[in-house]
This record gives structure tokens, C-alpha cells and sequence, in this order.
């Protein structure tokens, strides 16, 4: 087995370095010395358009022509990112000879340096190299720590950079000073500067470096939204906060899949509610993220969709801002706009919808459809626009009667979309009139979204998820025994 490489971060700063190529290999490399701010120096018969660029600039040097050994006079480094396997030879030998650490892109074997793949945020660089043994391997990685680590990192190492000075001459004791870094990381700094909070973080800093005393860290509410199930659609601020989450207080209506995503020692309490009832009540999910935010932990909650559309979120904001909880709010893919890409519908289609609307058939505190007062019938009965109505199973009937009344026509295509996104998605079509046959029929239970309007009828052409669309009950369903429908909404 040989040696492991020796990890090497090299100052180049007004460094000469020789990069022997002139094309788009050549190119990365030399962006990327410049950005280390050293000084390239190309040697290639011709230049790539950018590089040429750069010369014009006065950014880099340029030896027309073939490899000569002279080139590597007075330089610190050497790469060869030429295409031709003989010339990145020489170039190796010769350095090899004069003692310069060479690399020869893309062949491990044969340079005796190599550049790693990098996480970049700012300051801090995480360089990851598998010795040239499992490049794929390196390049995954990389990945994986680019989703996990934000931006904020670099404004940390930025603030920890101008503030060195000031934190050596305030803890000049190593261990001090160690306890300092442990508990301003536990503190709500990165969350700071994710929030671009700037001033905030920068205070946050001086309180911390005035305190002698170990002040208990500090607790925080994330409202997650984690999409309609399909675990390929939460975002990567959501992926984030739920590895770093000591607790997640999550909906029912939270897939599995997503939740297994979540960190593995987090404690993970299901708050579900359902429309038959609410299993744990919203005061006692308020108080549980109170409870948790207090005792110091990274909350998340997480709830279906988007915590903004018919999900609480602005309740639980305004009682986590009532008792000085710190928050932030991760947005997720609501159903009407998932249920709709997975069921082909183009909401907003030019040629039959010029608005969307997205309509609940509960109020708070109700389990009942608003049926009297709350929806304005008229207003949704408009032509030319689309409705995406949110927990509306139970009240089907009323939402056919009142609109077809209110005047909307009873031939209005819908499609009923169930398990949205999900590997058991079924999407039921038909026309208004015939909507609540269709979902007893097709016993369309929750969570199922209603579409309604023009766009609808593009899903039985549009349709690629899973499985084309049911139509509607059967001629004369009438008189054949229609399943009860759930009370679910
Ligand atoms: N905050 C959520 C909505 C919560 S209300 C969001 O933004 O999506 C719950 C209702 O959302 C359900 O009754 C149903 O109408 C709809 N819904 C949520 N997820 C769904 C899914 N995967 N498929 C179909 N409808 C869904």
C-alpha cells in the first residue's frame, strides 16, 4: 500500500506558477491560481478566448509555442493541461529534476501534486482528495458537504478572521479560549448571518466576547415546509435545518420519506391533525415548541406543503414572536403547485386561466365547510381563472352546487388529485356537475386536492406520474351502489 498525500494548502499570492496548455483545462487551472492570487504563467502555441482575455488584462503571462525546459525558470509549481500525453511528460520530467512539485491534470500517476476537490466558502475551504485511488468517490463527497454547509460558514470564518486580534488579546488562555469558540457556535450567530442579519450577528459577537460567565445557549423555532411528500422536492435550507434540529415537531402529513431525512439522534414528535380531529391541539403544539426553544434545543417544525398556505405558520409565528423565541421560516412546495406539475395541469395555462386561486373549505376552529358567508361564490365562480381548493373532500357537494348557482358552468373540467406527488398519487377527472359522484365513485379519500377550471382537462393529455387519470362514475352511476364517502376531508 503506498503512503497517504500530505495535505498542503499553499500560499501563492504574487507566486509565479507555470501552466503549460492553452485550452479549457488549462483554463480552469489558471482561474483558479488567480483566484489564489498567484501569478500564471501560460505556455501554449495559442490561447482559449478567455485566456487570452486574462493576458489582455495583464493577468497572466503568455510563452507562445512548444514546451521548453526554460519555462520552468523561476517558477513554484507546475501544471501541464495539455491534451498531448507526451508534451505532460516531459513537462513531468522535468520538473521532476529541477525539484518543482508538478501536477499533471487528470493523471494522478504521474504528478507528484494534486488539487483537491473543494467546498468553498470563503476563508474556509474544505479541500478532499482520495489520492488520486477514487476521484468519483472525492467528488461525491464534495457534493454532500456543498448541500450541508451554507454560506454562513463563510461569514463566520470572515468575522473570526477580522476579530483574532481581539479574542486572543480578551482570552489569551488556549482552553478559555476554546470554551469561547464552543459556546459562540452553539449560539445563534450562523443563524445570524443565514438571516443576512449582519449588524445582529456582529452583536451577537461583542455580548458573547463581553460575557465571562457560560450564559445558556439559546434556543430557536424553524418552520419547515417539507413539500407535498415527494422527498426529492424540500429545498436544501430545509434538508439543513433538519440535520442540524435537536427536536422536530412534525404534521401527520409529513411523508415518511422526508422524515427520514431528518437527523438521526433528533427527537421527532408527531403534532398530526386531521380534519375529524385535531390530535394534538394547536396550544399544546405552541407549547411544546415553547417548552423545547427554552430548554435551548433547535426546534424544526415541519409541516406539509408550505407552512404559509393553510398551514398556521403565521399563528405560530406571531405566539414564538409574543414570547421572544427567535424563528425562521423555510418555504416548501404547496400542493396546489405540486398536486398540479405531478398531474400535468399547467395552472396558469395562457389560453384558459389568467389567474389561480388558492381557496380552503375549513376556518379555523371549524371542521366545517364554510358554506354560509365565509367563501365569496361569485368571485370563484368567475371564468378564466383556476381554483385549487385545499381540504375540501367532505365538501364536494357543496362546492359543486354553490358555484354551478353562482354561475359557473357545469361542464368546468376538474381533476381531483389524492396522495399528490406520492407513489399511491391518483388523479380523478370529469366536469363540475358530476364531482361528487366521481369522487364517492373513485371513494377519493384525504389529503386530495381539487383543481378546478379549463387547465384541469390538460391532465388527461399531460398526465407522466404514475398512472393516466380515472374519469368520472360511469354513465348512469346513479343507479349502481355508490361506496360511502369518508367523512375525511
Ligand atoms: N400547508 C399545506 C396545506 C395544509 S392543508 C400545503 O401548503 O400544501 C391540508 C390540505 O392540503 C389537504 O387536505 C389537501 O387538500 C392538501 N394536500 C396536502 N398535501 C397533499 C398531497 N400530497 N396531495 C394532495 N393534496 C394535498
Amino acid at each position: 500500500m503506498s503512503a497517504p498525500l500530505f495535505p498542503l494548502f499553499a500560499d501563492l499570492r504574487n507566486r509565479p506558477v507555470r501552466v503549460v496548455g492553452g485550452g479549457g483545462i488549462a483554463e480552469r487551472k489558471v482561474e483558479a491560481l488567480l483566484r489564489a492570487g498567484a501569478l500564471p504563467r501560460v505556455g501554449a502555441p495559442e490561447l482559449s478566448p478567455r485566456l487570452q482575455g486574462w493576458r489582455d488584462q495583464g493577468r497572466i503571462e503568455w510563452q507562445a509555442g512548444e514546451f521548453r525546459e526554460d519555462w520552468l525558470d523561476g517558477v513554484w509549481l507546475a501544471i501541464a493541461a495539455t491534451d498531448d500525453a507526451a508534451i505532460n511528460q516531459r513537462v513531468a520530467a522535468v520538473a521532476e529534476a529541477r525539484r518543482l512539485l508538478f501536477n499533471v491534470v487528470d493523471d494522478a500517476e504521474l504528478s507528484s501534486f494534486q488539487v483537491p476537490a473543494v467546498v468553498d466558502r470563503g476563508a474556509l475551504q474544505i479541500a478532499i482528495s482520495s489520492g488520486g485511488a477514487a476521484p468519483m468517490l472525492a467528488r461525491h463527497l464534495r457534493k454532500r458537504l456543498e448541500i450541508q454547509l451554507d454560506d454562513a460558514w463563510g461569514d463566520l470564518a470572515a468575522l473570526f478572521a477580522r476579530q483574532r486580534e481581539r479574542i486572543r488579546a480578551r482570552f489569551p488562555d488556549l482552553a478559555q479560549r476554546r470554551r469561547f469558540f464552543e459556546q459562540l457556535l452553539a449560539g445563534p450567530l450562523q443563524r445570524l448571518f443565514r438571516q443576512r442579519q449582519q449588524a445582529r450577528a456582529e452583536e451577537a459577537f461583542e455580548t458573547s466576547l463581553r460575557q465571562t460567565a457560560t450564559a445558556p445557549t439559546q434556543g430557536s423555532v424553524t418552520l419547515v415546509g417539507a413539500g407535498p411528500g415527494d422527498p426529492g422536492l424540500i429545498t436544501l435550507n430545509a434538508l439543513r435545518a433538519m440535520n442540524e434540529a435537536d427536536v422536530i415537531l412534525h404534521d401527520r402529513l409529513v411523508s415518511d420519506e422526508v422524515l427520514q431525512l431528518s437527523r438521526r439522534d433528533a427527537v421527532r414528535i408527531e403534532v398530526g391533525k386531521s380534519a375529524q380531529g385535531h390530535s394534538v391541539r394547536q396550544e399544546q403544539i405552541h407549547a411544546l415548541m415553547l417548552e423545547h426553544a427554552r430548554a435551548g434545543k433547535q426546534v424544526v417544525r415541519l409541516k406539509g406543503g408550505d407552512p404559509f398556505v393553510f398551514g398556521r405558520g403565521g399563528e405560530e409565528l406571531e405566539f414564538l414572536r409574543a414570547h421572544a423565541i427567535p424563528y425562521e421560516v423555510v418555504p416548501g412546495i404547496t400542493a396546489a403547485l405540486a398536486c398540479a406539475a405531478y398531474a400535468g395541469i399547467p395552472l396558469t395555462h395562457r389560453d384558459h386561466a389568467q389567474s389561480l386561486r388558492l381557496v380552503t373549505a375549513h376556518c379555523k376552529d371549524s371542521q366545517h365547510l364554510l358554506d354560509e358567508g365565509g367563501l365569496d361564490w361569485a368571485a370563484l365562480a368567475q371564468e378564466r381563472q383556476t381554483l385549487a381548493v385545499y381540504m375540501g373532500v367532505a365538501g364536494l357537494d357543496t362546492v359543486r352546487t354553490r358555484l354551478i348557482q353562482a354561475g359557473r358552468a357545469p361542464q368546468t373540467p376538474f381533476a381531483l388529485i389524492e396522495n399528490g406527488s406520492r407513489a399511491n398519487q391518483r388523479v380523478v377527472t370529469g366536469t363540475l356537475a358530476d364531482l361528487p359522484d366521481a369522487a364517492r365513485w373513485h371513494q377519493v379519500r384525504s389529503p386530495a386536492l381539487l383543481i378546478l377550471g379549463e387547465v384541469a382537462a390538460l391532465a388527461d393529455t399531460l398526465h407522466w406520474f404514475g398512472d393516466a387519470p380515472l374519469h368520472a362514475a360511469p354513465p348512469h352511476s346513479a343507479n349502481l351502489p355508490v361506496p360511502k364517502l369518508p367523512q375525511a376531508a
